[in-house]
């Protein structure tokens, strides 16, 4: 092991994979080595883990795959060579500098992740929107979560999560929607569990093509047919309407756009949804009464109803759900989205996607865009108002050659792309890429040109919002091996090189506090915090304004906002919710002869993302080693395959071959393989993003995961 200074102690940070958020307790022996355990004094996981935290110290420990010192090449067939940072930033600076030259500043771009902490977030947006002059940063969070930003922002006037997850427990009804919180959220789950031995009236609604853990614990688990989500919430909605169990008074007076709504879910009686749902007609009607007699009723979702080209549209169809009802801004009730990615907030509320300015400003609104300005002591106009290139636009836009050099920090693109082969060509003709990394093996280093050796989880400070607006503290507690350097302070320390001010920050709670100043005044106003409060009080929920800072600790309010909207006033201009209506077509890729099933992809419970961290733990192997596709018996049977067959799963870009699991639990017509396999620990054939498609949602542009069309076949030996 290489040297890691500091001997002994205790130190509290975050759990660095999922939303959820769990504290975690580090103690580290005299060699250094660290051990994790659940902290008992955080609110969300109570001292609980699930096994992808308890076994944290495992990567952490293991530095034998770290990228310790910057590499640079001067050509495409040139070896890279170990460099000092000072060569490193120097040339990317200069290269960065011809090309934007050249070609304008939108000929650079920045691609980063929802693994980011907030600091490092907030320092890349600032550099390319504030000083570059391009909107061209976009991140992995596009990939999961941007259909939730945009329904929240259609339906509540701004990316707002109202509820906390201490809700879950006192709800009377939940509803999970395109969700496996058992596998994918498990802590926020276990307390969801929890509720229920407590209250075992609670009721909860699932609905999702597979039959996952989750909805073993479901009151009505409806599986319906992929892509009709849409159908199926209106469904109920018109349900709720018949049978009276509206909140006619919080309608009128704090929302609009009922009349249409009503008039759209009206036009497809609750029998005709039903066929098209793929369910019995008496499940949609149970689950609207469970909704229509619950006091506190929670809506929840993720990547199933975001990861479509109807992704918006989905999360805005179950937001409805809580508004004729009148289930928000009161205890036990509200729309919670999951996050996948442990600071998908903390991005969201700095700016960090590229139609975005801090604290939910609007790139499009000039007076947002002067506030900026003004804030970052920049000319007038520098910020443009044209958004930039979202993810996948990014390496569409290197393949035409219209962007010159992209820089890939904390991701691995050339795992969790859709239609991956195509990002991987983009790659091979892009001019100039850089990555940021802490790891020798994603594949994106093969394309790079510049490699920067990043410091890991428990090797930096910094901040993290999880899913319910809970802004945690990273303690730094180990030395980076090696060179590598917090993400934050490369970027800073490139800025410098490009000749910026204002990046000359002297510690990380200095970004902080800067990025805290400019939400003052905002819905996001986290104006009076600091680092020191972090650490004294653990964790705190925004807005957290003087009200919340002078409050007493017995008080509620000294940890910030526990609920939005509990004085019904929405974020919109009038003030109301809006309750939007649509068709509910899909328009996903069609099926055809060749390619009839849909194949949706999804995580697995003890691997996270593309197992670049996860994948060096053997015990989180013993679950589930390797990738495999779940099929139904009757789809298996009429292509003659059967258990643990190795099969070919095509579609009309590509292929991906893994072992066959036969399982009542998937529909008929549906098959899924894990997302998480790809080049870095096996070989590209079990990648399951070489066969899916490249579709987006119009206002999300959020990917169609879940939905591509594909044939399977036994495989036969050339
Ligand atoms: Fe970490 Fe999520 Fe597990 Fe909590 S539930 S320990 S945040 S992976």
């Amino acid at each position: 092991p290489l040297p890691r200074r500091g001997a002994g102690g205790e130190a509290v940070t975050t759990c660095c994979y999922c939303g959820v958020g769990c504290g975690i307790k580090v103690t580290k022996d005299k060699l250094g080595r660290l051990n994790v355990s659940g902290n008992t004094d955080h609110p969300v996981n109570k001292g609980m883990l699930c096994s992808k935290g308890m076994n944290l110290h495992y990567t952490a420990n293991d530095t034998s795959d770290r990228i310790l010192y910057p590499e640079m090449r001067y050509g495409r067939n040139q070896p890279r060579q170990r460099v000092s940072w000072n060569a490193a930033l120097e040339r990317t600076a200069a290269v960065f500098k011809t090309f934007i030259e050249k070609y304008g500043p939108d000929s650079v771009a920045f691609y980063a992740s929802g693994q980011c902490l907030t600091e490092e977030y907030y320092v890349v947006n600032k550099l390319i929107k504030g000083f570059i002059g391009s909107n061209n940063i976009d991140t992995n969070s596009r990939l999961c979560m941007s259909s939730a930003v945009v329904g929240y922002k259609m339906s509540l006037g701004e990316d707002s999560v109202p509820v906390s997850y201490d809700d879950l427990e006192i709800a009377d009804t939940i509803f999970v929607a395109g969700a496996n919180p058992a596998w994918c959220h498990p802590i926020l789950w276990r307390r969801v569990e929890a509720a229920r031995e407590k209250n075992p009236d609670l009721k909860i609604i699932v609905s999702d093509p597979r039959k996952t853990q989750t909805c073993s614990a479901a009151n009505v688990y409806l599986q319906l047919n992929p892509g009709t989500d849409i159908t199926l919430h209106h469904a109920i909605g018109r349900a709720l309407i018949e049978n009276g169990d509206i909140d006619s008074a919080f309608i009128k007076n704090n929302t609009e756009g009922f009349d249409q709504y009503r008039n759209i879910v009206f036009e497809r009686t609750i029998a005709e949804a039903a066929v098209i749902c793929g369910v019995e007609e008496d499940q949609i009607r149970e689950a609207a009464a469970y909704i229509g007699n619950a006091k506190g009723f929670i809506t929840m979702w993720t990547m199933g109803l975001n990861q479509s080209v109807v992704g918006v549209n989905k999360n805005l169809s179950l937001i409805n759900l809580n508004l004729i009802t009148g289930h928000i801004g009161k205890p036990g009730s509200g729309p919670l989205s999951l996050t996948g990615q442990p600071n998908a907030m903390g991005g969201r509320e700095v700016g960090g996607l590229s139609n975005l300015l801090p604290a939910h400003r609007e790139l499009s609104n000039e007076s947002h865009r002067a506030e900026v300005e003004e804030f970052w002591n920049i000319p007038k106009g520098t910020i443009s108002a044209k958004p930039g290139l979202t993810a996948t636009e990014m390496f569409d836009a290197l393949e035409s050659g219209k962007l010159k050099a992209i820089w890939i920090l904390c991701t691995n693109p050339l795992i969790s792309l859709p239609d991956v082969r195509k990002a991987e060509a983009a790659l091979k003709k892009a001019k100039f890429v850089v990555v940021q990394e802490i790891s020798n093996k994603p594949e994106t280093l093969q394309y790079a040109d510049v490699i920067l050796p990043a410091a890991a989880w428990t090797e930096k400070e910094g901040t993290m919002t999880n899913a319910e607006r809970r802004i945690s503290y990273l303690n730094k507690i180990l030395d980076a091996p090696g060179e590598a350097l917090p993400d934050a302070e490369i970027i800073c320390r490139f800025a410098q090189k490009m000749g910026y001010h204002g990046f000359d920050y002297k510690n990380f709670s200095e970004i902080f506090d800067e990025h805290a100043a400019l939400t003052k005044g905002t819905n996001v106003d986290m104006s009076a915090l600091t680092y020191e409060i972090l650490k004294k009080r653990l964790t705190v929920q925004w807005p957290f304004t003087q009200l919340h800072l002078n409050a007493h600790s017995d008080n509620e309010l000294a940890s910030g906002t526990k609920r939005l909207f509990t004085d019904k006033k929405f974020y919109t201009p009038s003030a109301k919710a809006i309750i939007h209506s649509f068709e509910d077509n899909n328009r996903s890729e069609a099926l055809t002869p060749d390619f009839p099933l849909v194949l949706t992809t999804g995580r697995i419970r003890d691997q996270w993302h593309t197992m670049s961290k996860t994948g060096k733990v053997n015990k989180l192997k013993q679950h589930i080693s390797s990738s495999f596709l779940e099929i139904h018996p009757e789809d298996a049977i009429q292509r003659g395959i059967g258990e643990d067959a190795l099969v070919v799963i095509k579609s009309s870009r590509g292929e991906v071959r893994v072992k066959a699991k036969l399982s009542t639990d998937i529909k008929k017509g549906v098959v899924f393989l894990p997302m998480h396999w790809g080049k870095i620990l096996n070989n590209d054939l079990n990648r399951a993003n070489n066969i899916t498609n490249n579709l987006l949602d119009p206002k999300s542009k959020e990917p169609d995961y879940k939905y591509s069309a594909v044939e399977v076949s036994a495989y036969k030996k050339p």
